[in-house]
């Protein structure tokens, strides 16, 4: 078998961390298998970085911040190694470029477009452990891009599919993709298996196991990713092609995003073009609009809402009150977070939307704002009630148990 194996910042979060991930690779390699090791930064290694060019200015050139951030990743790729070597295994360290990984010109956030397998390849031949430096990449003229934060897992999962690997493991310090936060409900059940799509929706939705470019990765390169615990040996959870199986559970997890503010505009006027106008301003401001709601027009107005992450809300404010025409009023709250129950059971079974709508009311919570799609159902409801829903919607679709 070859296997692609990911740790993320604190599986390599000292060098006694390190060590300890050594042994995990040679017991794979022992086992007789092949084996390539995506590695990222130590933690809190690239908040670091940034910190020491923030000194200087608040908005660094991107190139150099390529070139600096990418360190990170180089130092714990080299040092791995080292202490495979030490244990007298042959292992060799690359760099993103020598992994073979070319990218496009968007500094700091840099796509993938192909990668040359062939130096891996040469030392899995020779017998050698392969030790990638993660989140980084070259492009055509050879400077240094990264991948976006958190953008080791992303290296991982194309390895794994230019590699045609038999499965990628991603490591970091918790040991499975689980229905809910067990922060928030301690009877939160890890799941064994969970589909691309259902991932997508939870790693976008704010579950921080996995990136979400690299489920989508994963997906469309059909790779086989597992997400795994360092520090336990858990088997951990399996990321898959949706299966006939799956879809018999109708729920598979409740995720809470607090990070939304709401945006509403009351009284505008029903013509073609406004809501162009509006999203395209802020598009333009780059303020990433969530869940958008617009009501069918009754005489000649109609309201329209929307949400955005509350770090852009000051803006989004200052954006709509320039704008400020064509409409009544508008009334902003940052105080909301979205609740989403997720599951590839949706599909085929009614309802789901009508078990969760029943019990926030049950619990005398106010939904202010529903979205859906074929597998999610969001609601944005006052912040003060986000753990609670997310409970009582654990428990209702049975869950715990
Ligand atoms: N070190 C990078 C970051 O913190 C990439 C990664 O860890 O995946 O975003
Ligand atoms: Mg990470």
């Amino acid at each position: 078998m070859l296997v692609v194996h990911k740790y993320g910042g604190t599986s390599v979060g000292d060098l006694e961390r390190i060590e300890n991930v050594t042994n995990r690779i040679i017991k794979v390699k022992e086992d007789g298998n092949d084996i390539v090791v995506v590695v990222s930064a130590m933690s809190g290694e690239t908040n670091k970085l940034v910190g020491y060019a923030k000194h200087f200015t608040s908005e660094p050139a991107k190139k150099e911040m390529d070139m600096l951030l990418s360190s990170g990743e180089r130092v714990t790729a080299s040092l791995l190694s080292i202490a495979l070597q030490a244990k007298g295994f042959d292992a060799v360290a690359m760099t993103g470029r020598g992994a073979g990984i070319i990218t496009d010109d968007t500094h700091t956030y840099a796509r993938i477009e192909s990668i040359d397998p062939t130096a891996m390849q040469n030392a899995i031949e020779q017998g050698k452990i392969v030790v990638v430096a993660g989140f980084q990449g070259t492009n055509k003229e050879g400077s240094i891009t990264t991948l976006g934060r958190g953008g080791s897992d992303l290296s991982a999962v194309a390895l794994a599919g230019a590699l045609n690997a038999d499965r990628c493991e991603i490591y970091s310090d918790v040991d499975g993709i689980y229905t809910t936060d067990p922060r928030i409900e301690p009877n939160a059940k890890k799941l064994d298996t969970i589909s691309y799509d259902e991932m997508l929706e939870l790693s976008s939705l704010g579950a921080k196991v996995l990136q979400s470019r690299s489920v989508e990765l994963a997906k469309k390169l059909n790779v086989k990713l597992y997400a795994k615990s360092s520090f336990s040996d858990n088997k951990g959870t399996l990321i898959t092609k949706e299966s006939n199986s799956m879809e018999e559970v109708l729920v598979s997890g409740i995720v809470l995003d607090k990070n939304q503010a709401r945006v509403t505009l009351r009284g505008v006027s029903d013509r073609p073009g406004i809501a162009a106008e509006i999203f395209t301003m802020l598009a333009e401001a780059n303020i990433n609009v969530d869940m958008i709601i617009q009501n069918m027009g009754t005489d000649g107005s109609t309201n329209l809402g929307f949400t955005v992450p509350q770090s852009e809300h000051e803006n989004a404010k200052k954006l709509m009150e320039s704008f400020n025409h064509d409409m009544q009023g508008m009334d902003f709250d940052e105080h909301v977070c979205k609740v989403s129950v997720v599951g590839v059971g949706m599909k085929s079974h009614s309802g789901v939307a009508a078990a969760a709508f029943t019990v926030l009311a049950q619990n005398n919570i106010n939904i202010q704002m529903i979205s859906t799609s074929e597998i999610k159902i969001s609601m944005i409801i006052d912040e003060n009630y986000g753990e609670l829903a997310i409970r009582t919607l654990h428990e209702a679709y049975g869950l715990d148990r």
